[in-house]
């Protein structure tokens, strides 16, 4: 009798969008899927390749832990110069100017002739995973004969608003940007406005192309879980054309590691300054502020930002990620000196949001940053800015009731377009984070039992560690014909 053969590991190639936040959670699944056996490559630009290195935490930039999973990485040229981009220029946070978007994305499609090269040089190749935005590489897989997965970088409730709301276009009965309109058949009765809605409704053309292209694709990989948003999983099976995979919270991939191993990750790499700073504050007590990679503000709305804080009268880090101090008022770091901290730059927030004296987060509503603030259990008050940003806040305010607005008693940006939130709002959402009171511990015991579920979702049996044991399952079938 012949010996049995060994089956070949299955070979998924990652292929993010050139931004930091739609890498981190591909690669964090790119690592969960190489831990469970799969091989991998990730893909990128030279310019990204340090943000991509299998051997670089993208989390918190620091080294790797000595248990990172092996993975492998390869490059393909950028044509920056080729579309009127600056040199080196391949990094969507990294444009100089919003108008040369077009010029990114044009350079972005003519990617396809060299991804399509390296496909064939790393056969076999059993799915190519990538994320939303390359809508044109489900022809390319196609051609290849192999699935294409396609990675979104938000939650599934942001999801089903963007499929219902495009399908059914319930925004054509209102008259105005700022009168609400609800989404006939949804799970719940939310309110959106016109003046609120994702950006990508301003291309019904793009939609369009993201549509067809998820019609062609084997399915779609979501970094949320089953017991988050559990209606909006329901209503999504329904009206998903593909199979859908729910592989969060893909940040708490790591948290198999024994405490003996994190505590030698730990003394490995040291801690960073702020979470040093954190050390020495009351449980609870502090509140971090943090709007993404690609947020901007006014010169304004920065000091009153600032302003805000500072009467607070509660301690607060700050991660400012602007260029030059003009706004700031005078002598403000001094002032703050010992209950504020200001980051400049990059700050390792998933760590920081999970340190015991942070009881409260003002965000943006990247979800990312949900996905961190919900794992980390503490309260939040929305700001947000654009994107699918709204919607989310929907789902954390009217839905989860894990959230209050900043903006909360004050003028908003339904009733008007450009708002300033004023320092006196950013204050009051301050001290009602870290206050004390009631009604802000009764939310923050909340997000503790969703972040005891998302735990339960990834660890063995979890409903997430059970959707990557069915991609796996379901992409050999695919191999085997
Ligand atoms: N992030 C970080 N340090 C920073 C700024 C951002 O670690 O100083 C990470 C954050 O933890 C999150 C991601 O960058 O994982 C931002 O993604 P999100 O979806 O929240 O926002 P976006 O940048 O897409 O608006």
């Amino acid at each position: 009798q012949a010996p049995k053969q060994q089956k070949q590991p299955l070979h998924l190639v990652f292929f993010p969008f050139l931004t930091r936040s739609h890498m981190i959670p591909m690669l964090e699944t790119a690592r969960i899927a190489a831990e469970r056996g799969v091989r991998v490559t990730l893909v990128t630009t030279p310019a990204n390749a340090h943000l991509v290195h299998p051997t670089v935490d993208h989390t918190n930039s620091r080294p790797a832990s000595p248990h990172q999973p092996h993975m492998d990485l390869r490059l393909i040229p950028y044509p920056s110069a080729e579309f009127g981009l600056p040199n080196g220029c391949e990094n969507f946070a990294t444009l100089p100017d919003p108008g040369l978007v077009p010029n990114f994305y044009a350079a972005l499609f003519s990617l396809r002739g060299a991804l399509d090269n390296l496909l064939r040089d790393l056969r076999p190749v059993d799915a190519l995973v990538s994320d939303a935005i390359h809508v044109w590489t489900t022809a390319l897989a196609t051609e290849h004969g192999i699935p294409r997965l396609i990675f979104q970088v938000t939650g599934l409730f942001p999801l089903c608003v963007e499929n219902d709301t495009y399908l059914h276009q319930p925004y054509e009965s209102v008259s105005s940007r700022s009168e609400p309109f609800s989404i006939p058949g949804f799970p719940h009765p939310v309110k959106l406005t016109r003046a609120t809605m994702s950006e990508a409704f301003n291309s019904l053309y793009m939609l369009g192309l993201l549509r067809e292209s998820e019609l062609n694709s084997y399915g779609v990989i979501v970094n949320s879980f089953y017991a988050l948003e559990p209606d909006y999983a329901e209503h999504y099976y329904k009206v998903a054309p593909r199979k859908v995979f729910l592989v969060g919270p893909v940040e708490l991939a790591g948290a198999h590691l024994t405490v003996a191993e994190k505590k030698e990750e730990r003394t490995a790499t040291g801690r960073d300054a702020s979470l040093r700073w954190l050390d020495d504050r009351e449980e609870d007590s502090v509140v971090y502020v943090s709007f993404g990679t690609l947020c901007e503000f006014s010169e304004e709305q920065l000091r009153e930002l600032a302003l805000g804080l500072e009467a607070s009268g509660h301690p607060f880090v700050w991660v400012l990620r602007v260029e030059g101090e003009k706004w700031m008022p005078e002598g403000y770091e001094e002032r703050i000196a010992g209950r504020g901290l200001v980051v400049r730059g990059w700050a390792p927030q998933a760590e920081i949001l999970a340190h015991r004296a942070v009881g409260g987060f003002v965000i943006h509503c990247g979800w990312n940053s949900v996905m961190e603030g919900v794992c980390a259990g503490v309260a939040l008050a929305t700001w947000p800015r654009r994107f699918e940003q709204f919607e989310t806040e929907k789902l954390l305010v009217d839905v989860l009731k894990i959230a209050t607005p900043v903006w909360e008693g004050f003028k908003s940006v339904v009733d008007e377009e450009k708002v300033l939130v004023p320092a006196e709002a950013v204050a009051k959402a301050v001290k009602w984070l870290v206050g004390g009171g009631e009604e802000v511990a009764a939310m923050r015991r909340r997000v503790r039992e969703l972040a005891e579920m998302g735990r339960q979702a990834v660890a063995e049996g979890g409903s997430s560690y059970e959707d990557v044991s069915r991609l796996i399952e379901g992409l050999m079938l695919c191999r085997e014909g």
